[in-house]
């Protein structure tokens, strides 16, 4: 069960007060790394940005967006502090030319942003600095999905992950704690599925108590589909979703639980910073099976993968976040709107990404020097999205 909710600490700080953002510094010796070559400190590429592109949602997840917090006098962001889909584009641009080669959309809820299929159309024409197209992806609660599939596709998606946790109703609606129902979903799975947004990705984020008896009932549904299950496990991201160490389900006990009911083999990642463990189902004979697909595992807390981290992340109102868990951003829109050129901006970024050394994960247990602290308050995740 997940705790009373009269029993989890909720913050009243407005949680975009913690994070106001570094100012930027422009970089006096303006020259760019060559393409492909800028590293942090940890020698880690810049390869993928997610771009929060709102703060709202329509859905209350308890572990994301509890609706304690984001109630109706909840205030999110006005109009006006949105990066504009013009601005959006050429921040996008300047990173695709320092080396990501992936872009996510996300948020909150990335359909509720009015017309977002013509920010898609306008990503989709990025190119990287030797001419290939970008993989350009969005991760959705799939609500709005049914009604957006081939519109997305046709302005240039390539493909989604769709998050769900759960195919038992209840469980679903008390997880999303708008009455939202699963059969909804699926069909948005389904319309993506039918529109060409593949592979599908459906991440499940597994709670403790709460969900985790949905593990192979999802497993099963998802069997064979083409679509790719992932299992996250429940991360402390931001300050109000009440985290408890005693709710997540280590990634280890999952794949235990999946090898109750289905043979399965680990497979080789297949991307540098790819952040699920993926494994094959097996047939009779032992061999991987094709038509049964695959699934994975996302250990964000039990196994740190900071050491590959090439994921950058740029909020609603364009702070630059180097990190999930990280308490400040760097204000890149205060220097689109002062009129800096693209050099300026790209200078900007790559001065930013060369100092980067977060790695929360891997210091969370450890009490080295840059450690997290206990008490210390980060973002929220409906803010920079996942
Ligand atoms: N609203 C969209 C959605 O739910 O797919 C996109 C934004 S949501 C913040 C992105 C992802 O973060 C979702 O897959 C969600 O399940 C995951 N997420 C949110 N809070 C989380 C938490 N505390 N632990 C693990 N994953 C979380
Ligand atoms: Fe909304 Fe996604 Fe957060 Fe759920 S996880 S509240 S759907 S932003
Ligand atoms: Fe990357 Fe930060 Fe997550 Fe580590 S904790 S994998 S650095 S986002």
């Amino acid at each position: 069960m997940t705790a009373p909710r009269s029993h989890r600490l909720i913050p009243l700080l407005d949680q975009r007060t913690i994070a106001r953002a570094e100012p930027v510094a422009l970089p006096i010796h303006g020259r760019l790394p060559l393409p492909g070559t800028l590293r942090d400190r940890l020698a880690r590429p810049l390869r993928d940005l997610r771009i929060s592109v709102t703060d709202r949602c329509n859905f209350r997840c308890s572990y994301c967006m509890p609706k304690e917090v984001f109630d109706k006098d909840y205030r999110y962001l006005p109009q006006p502090a949105l990066l504009s889909f013009e601005e959006i584009e050429r921040v996008a641009r300047q990173f695709v030319a320092l080396g990501v080669e992936k872009i996510r959309l996300t948020g909150g809820e990335p359909l509720l942003r009015k017309n977002i299929e013509l920010l898609i159309a306008q990503l989709a024409r990025l190119r990287t600095p030797d001419g290939r197209a970008l993989d350009l992806t969005l991760t959705t609660n799939g609500s709005l999905l049914q009604k957006k599939a081939q519109a997305l596709r046709d302005a240039g998606l390539h493909r989604v992950t769709v998050s769900l946790d759960g195919l038992d109703d209840q469980v679903f609606k008390r997880m999303n704690d708008v009455d939202f129902p699963v059969a909804d979903v699926l069909n948005g799975i389904e319309a993506a599925k039918a529109a060409g947004l593949g592979p599908i990705k459906v991440n499940m984020v597994v709670q403790r108590g709460v969900n985790d008896h949905e593990i192979i009932p999802m497993a099963r549904h998802f069997r064979g589909s083409g679509v790719v299950l992932r299992f996250i496990e429940y991360m402390d991201v931001g300050a109000t979703n009440g985290w408890r160490m005693d709710q997540v389900l280590p990634s280890a006990q999952v794949i235990e639980r999946l090898q109750s009911a289905f043979a399965l083999a680990p497979l080789e990642a297949s991307a540098p910073g790819e952040t699920a463990q993926r494994w094959t189902y097996l047939d009779a004979g032992g061999h991987p099976d094709a038509g049964a697909g695959e699934i994975g595992v996302i250990s964000s807390v039990t196994q740190a993968f900071c050491g590959d981290c090439n994921r950058a992340r740029l909020s609603t109102e364009g702070q630059l976040y180097l990190c999930l868990f990280a308490s400040t951003g760097h204000d890149l829109r205060s220097l689109v709107r002062a009129g800096a050129d693209d050099t300026a901006l790209a200078g900007a970024i790559s001065a930013i990404w060369g100092q980067r050394e977060d790695r929360y994960s891997m210091l969370r247990t450890t009490s080295e020097p840059g450690a997290p602290s206990q008490g210390e308050r980060r973002v929220e995740m409906s803010y920079i999205g996942g």
